[in-house]
């Protein structure tokens, strides 16, 4: 018979490409939606845009927040890919706002596919999890084995959710009787083709750039990897015997936002007024946040290079990735395909 996977936040940027890698692979899908009526249409429609067969996918209601159609969505599935969490372009001014869903919905999700008897689940954390300890020499490389220290107060409340989230995952297999395998996936800014117009924060950002919101780039650089990789990694990572109880970062070089400005330039030569022009210095990034939100979440980063090894997801997992020039190149792409930039 045909195994079942849970995909939650079936209607996110990344949710769509592993639903669209689970069906070329064979696998019937379960998506997780907060309302099914104003999103299952569109899942489909998006995910048959990555060119698989996507009529079948079944689309069922599950908010992060609440504790309803957890356990139903579970029943009778035998991977789950925890996906859903919330990431938005503007820093809330509580943390409690994205940890309330991040790490209790990934709770909910766990304890469904517990009592569901789910063999194993692959949980999408990210390299902020990773990359933001504290007492680290300049240069240091981050590997599978850095965490995020969340008593920083410089960090902001999306990258303590997500590290506190997948903190509380793996707490929660460690003491739960009958747990699920657990295996977490750590991907940097993820670029690569939308889907549809619904843009994930990591593809806002480069419509905002084609757009000229951005004249001038703040000096923040971060690792890079193509959704599409992203999506390949869930998929392995959900069967491969030896990826139980690890987790990988998914990540492959990294880019500047300067040097994403460039690359969109590259690719759609008529954006090249709109994409920023220069680098900003740091200080005058320091003022401007006073005034616009936006860019209070990258002050700690400025000038700060983080860089990521993959060996992990390359060697265990057997996996290529693309570079970052090409994730930028197929979002920036797939944004004019969109017509929204
Ligand atoms: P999207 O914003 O496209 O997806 C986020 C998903 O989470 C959406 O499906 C959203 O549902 C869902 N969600 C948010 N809040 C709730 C809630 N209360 N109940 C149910 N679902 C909820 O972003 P991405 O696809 O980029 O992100 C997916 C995951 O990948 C997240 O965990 C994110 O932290 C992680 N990640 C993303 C990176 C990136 O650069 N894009 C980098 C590293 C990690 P709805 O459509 O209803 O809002």
């Amino acid at each position: 018979m045909t195994d079942t996977v849970l995909v939650t936040g079936a209607t996110g940027f990344i949710a769509k490409h592993c639903i669209a890698e689970l069906l070329r692979n064979g696998y019937r899908v379960r998506g997780t939606v907060r309302d099914p009526v104003r999103s299952a249409e569109n899942v489909k429609r998006a995910v048959a845009r990555a060119g698989v067969e996507a009529s079948g996918i079944e689309i069922v209601a599950a908010d992060l927040l609440k504790d309803e159609g957890w356990a139903a969505a579970a029943q009778g599935c035998r991977y789950m890919l925890h996906v859903a969490s919330p990431f938005p372009i503007t820093q809330p001014n509580s943390r409690e706002e994205l940890i309330a869903p991040a790490r209790g919905g990934a709770l909910r999700a766990l304890t469904a596919a517990t009592k569901a008897g789910i063999e194993r689940v692959v949980l999408t954390s990210s390299t902020v999890a990773v990359m933001y300890g504290s007492g680290l020499p300049h240069g240091h490389i981050y590997t599978e084995s850095d965490w995020t220290d969340t008593s920083r107060t410089d960090i902001t409340p999306y990258i303590a959710s997500k590290t506190l989230a997948e903190k509380a995952t793996w707490d929660y297999v460690a003491k739960t009787q009958n747990a699920p395998e657990l295996v977490v996936v750590n991907p940097g800014f993820v670029q690569g083709p939308a889907l549809d117009p619904d843009l994930s924060t990591s593809l806002e950002v480069l419509q905002l750039m084609g757009k000229g919101a951005y004249p001038a780039a703040p000096r923040v650089e971060f690792p890079v990897v193509d959704v599409r990789d992203v999506a390949a990694i869930h998929v392995k990572a959900m069967t491969h015997p030896a990826a139980a109880g690890e987790r990988f970062l998914a990540t492959e070089g990294s880019a500047s936002l300067f040097g994403i400005g460039r690359c969109i330039a590259d690719e759609l030569p008529d954006l090249k007024g709109k994409v920023p022009k220069f680098e900003m210095p740091d200080l005058m990034v320091r003022a401007l946040a006073v005034f616009d939100k936006r860019l209070r979440s990258v002050l700690p980063e400025l000038g700060v290079v983080r860089r990521c090894d993959n060996t992990k997801a390359r060697t265990v997992l057997g996996h290529t990735f693309r570079p970052p020039e090409e994730a930028i190149a197929a979002a920036a792409r797939s944004l004019r395909k969109l017509k929204v930039i």
